[in-house]
Order: C-alpha cells, then structure tokens, then sequence
C-alpha cells in the first residue's frame, strides 16, 4: 500500500508529518513523493491564513483527481478548526484534529477494512480541553535533510493574540518530557545530524505549566523556558550546533536573550516575531510588549556580535492600523535590520477578536502595505548582508547546487562556495569568508 504525504504551515508540522511517516512505514506502508501516485494521501494542514485553507482544498482535489479511489485524510489545523468544512467536501474520508495524528494510522487502517473510500467522511476532533497532555510519537530520526534535524518540544500556546488560531487548534501549553527530547537529540546526533533544531508552537513556552516541576523535580529547576532544554543538549558530546527555531517577544525580553548568549552551542539567529512596529497595534494584538521592548532584544544580541541574525514576521493592514502605526513597522524594519522578513497581509480568521473589530482595512490597502513591507525588507536585508563582507563565519553545508556547495552560516545566511576544488564539503562545519551578495545569500570562501 502507498502513502503520500502533504505537509502545508510551520516546522512543528513538517516534524509531525515524519512521525507520521514513520509510524505508517513501521506498519508496512510504502511512503512515496507527495506527488506519485498512492492509495492513501494525508494532507497535513495549516490555518494560519485564508490562503492557507484554499491551498489545502486545491491540494485535496488534485489528489482525488489523480487516484479517484484513494483514501483522503485531512489532518492539521484547519482540520481542528473547520471539520465540518473539510468533511462538506467529497473528495475528504478522515478528517482527523491535531491531537489525533497519532491515531491517523488506525483509521486509515479502518477506511481500508471497510473497502475504501466512503460516501461520509469520518470526522475525529479533541476539544481544547482535551488537548492537554503531550503526545509522545516516540524518536523521531527520518528528517528529509541529511544535517538539520527538527526536535519537536513543545505544544500549545496560551497568549490568545486576537488575529490568531493556533491556541485553538493546537490546545493547552504542554511540555515535551524532557528525557525523551535528549534521548532524540542523541540519536539524532549519533545519526550524524549536524543541526538540531529545537521547535515548538511556543517554543519560549517550554516547561512553563504549572506541573513541569512537579513532573520533573530534578529537572533543572533553576532554570526557566527553553534554556531548561537548551542546558542539557548544549552539554550532549558531539560535533553540533543547536538553533531555536523561534523565540516570541510575547514571552522572553532582553535579559533572557542576552542570556541566551552563553549556549556556545546555539547559533547566533533567532526568529523573533514583531507582526507590528506601533505601540497601538501591538496593544490590539494583544502582544504585551513595545517596540522599545522589541528593539531592547535586537540591542542586546547585537551587542554581543554586531551581525547576530534576527528574523521576523510582519503583519499589514491591521484593523485600525493608521498610516502612522504603518511607518512605525517600516521604522522598525530599519532599526532592527532583520536578515529575512516574512509579510502577510492580515487575513480574518472567524472566531478571533480581531475578525470583529472595526476599522477594518480594505484589501487594496492591504495589499499595498504589504508590498511596501516586502519591499523594505529587501533593502534591509541587502544592509544586513553587506555589513557581514569580510566576516568569517561558520557555514554547515548541506547541498550541492548548480557549481556551488551551500549552507548556512550561524546567524542564518546562505553561503555559496563554488565546488570545484572543494571536495567532500557536504554534512560538515567549515570556516567561510563572507566576500560579496549573491542570490538569495553571499558567496564565500574556505
Ligand atoms: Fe498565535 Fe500569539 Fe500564540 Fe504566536 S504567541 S501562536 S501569534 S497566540
């Protein structure tokens, strides 16, 4: 039996989509490219924008197009979000909630049992409630890269920002059990994985409820959020680096980053998401932190080393976002230089707060603000990177491209090194001088 898998959103969904891999694998399915043919196709979701629900619809159809008598299972968030939506659909049999990945195989088992495909698809979700306890999936070692590897170890957020979904859809804060993120971390280094990368919904959330400490009392009680888990595979011997796959201002300020600094393990980039520049906007985010907070983060980080990679994400055309509160996420952009921006006009989710505010933007203006956005944040990456010609940084190459070996530097740059002469760079460390821009990244040499 064949069995595809489509994985749309964020890397805790990627790290999902291989646990599910691997559990169909371990039960006899032969895994095939999301694109070939396959009796079964789970579409693993994203709710985070309209868009994102549209492009899971079109995924679903072209799938039912392609084996008309292929299972179809929906899970993810926009599974957990509009069931009702996604079973309305004929091509759908399973739609399957986010705390119901680790069932998926049973009912795909099941569907198969009765014959197939069927007229109504089965609908299994957990209340938020019931979205309370980890779900452990076991060592999870079969990641798409040869290098990176993504260790899930965390689930959940309780902060309700009023554009967002995701407390919804991914439930209560909850921990991964510590031991069972270093006993992965091991494997995977023992695999050969050079960069682990520590992901979450939350991730500055990690051993924040109430019972962590009761759970695990020697568990460096000392120590708060990630660095719990950060202090312990940063000690792991190996030849590795550790990266946060994003930290929120919702949570951590610049004391913590900066004590982040002393992990010499733990690469010089954090994503660290703005979504508004303005004090106003913020406030009608719900993100209790400033601008000044925000940029107090950046300053701290950069004064420890000036090229420490910040990355973002920015939001345009919030309800009652004023040409004034416009400029000062353009400001901010200018002050914090981020390495990378990722811009999305705001998209109304029903059931948030911000769905039914006033004041909201016309799509047009939306559309323009965020070119304007996209466009500065072109120029300030260009000043980012030209401010690194000349550094020597640590590049892990990954791939092999058109004449050049790739990978990334520490504080999150695509380095280009051509790869004549340079012979059996793949899967290891290597100092590189930054010489000059080039595509989406700087070439450098050895
Ligand atoms: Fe959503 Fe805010 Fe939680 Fe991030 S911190 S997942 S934006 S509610």
């Amino acid at each position: 039996m064949k069995v595809a898998f489509h994985t749309l959103g964020c890397k805790v969904n990627q790290y999902e989509t291989e646990a599910m891999r691997e559990q169909f694998a371990a039960a006899g399915f032969e895994p095939v490219d999301e694109k070939a043919f396959a009796d079964v196709y789970i579409i693993n979701t994203c709710t985070v924008t309209n868009l994102a629900d549209r492009k899971s619809r079109q995924y679903i159809r072209r799938m039912k197009k392609k084996n008309p008598d292929a299972i179809i299972a929906v899970t993810g968030c926009y599974a957990q979000i509009s069931p009702d939506e996604l079973a309305g659909l004929p091509e759908v049999d399973i739609v399957a909630g986010t705390g119901e990945k680790g069932n998926i195989l049973d009912y795909v088992t099941e569907a198969l049992r009765l014959g197939g495909n069927s007229r109504t698809a089965q609908v299994h979700i957990k209340s938020r409630k019931q979205l309370c306890e980890y779900q452990d999936r076991g060592i999870i070692t079969s990641m798409e890269s040869r290098t990176r590897a993504y260790i899930k170890i965390q689930e959940g957020c309780d902060r309700f920002c009023t554009y967002c979904l995701i407390p919804f859809a991914r439930g209560q804060v909850r921990s991964r059990n510590p031991r069972e993120v270093i006993a992965e971390a091991e494997a995977l280094i023992g695999k050969g994985f050079k960069e682990l990368i520590l992901t979450g919904i939350n991730t500055a959330l990690y051993g924040s409820e109430e019972d962590f400490a009761e759970k695990y009392p020697d568990f460096r009680p000392e120590l708060s959020g990630v660095e719990k888990i950060l202090a312990e595979i940063e000690e792991l011997s190996g030849d590795f680096r550790i990266r946060l796959s994003s930290l929120e201002p919702t949570v951590v300020d610049g004391d913590y980053a900066q004590g982040l600094m002393k992990y010499s393990r733990l690469c010089h980039h954090l994503h660290l998401s703005a979504q508004s520049g303005s004090d106003h906007v913020l406030r009608l985010m719900n993100r209790p932190y400033t601008r000044n907070d925000y940029l107090d983060i950046v300053r701290r980080l950069r004064d420890s080393d000036p090229n420490y990679g910040i990355t973002t994400d920015m939001i345009a055309g919030f309800p009652q976002e004023t040409p004034e509160d416009f400029a000062d996420s353009l400001k901010l952009m200018e002050e914090a230089e981020f390495g990378r921006v990722h811009v999305f006009p705001y998209s109304k989710r029903p059931g948030t707060t911000a769905a039914s505010m006033d004041g909201q933007i016309p799509p047009q203006i939306k559309a323009e603000r965020a070119a304007e956005l996209i466009r500065k944040a072109d120029e300030t990456a260009a000043r980012f990177l030209a401010g690194c010609i000349g550094e020597k940084r640590t590049v892990l190459f990954e791939e092999e491209e058109g004449g050049f070996f790739t990978g990334y530097t520490d504080n999150y740059i695509k380095v280009y090194v051509p790869a004549f002469g340079a012979a059996g760079l793949l899967n290891s460390f290597k100092e590189v001088r930054l010489l000059e821009i080039y595509k989406d990244g700087m070439k450098g040499e050895i």
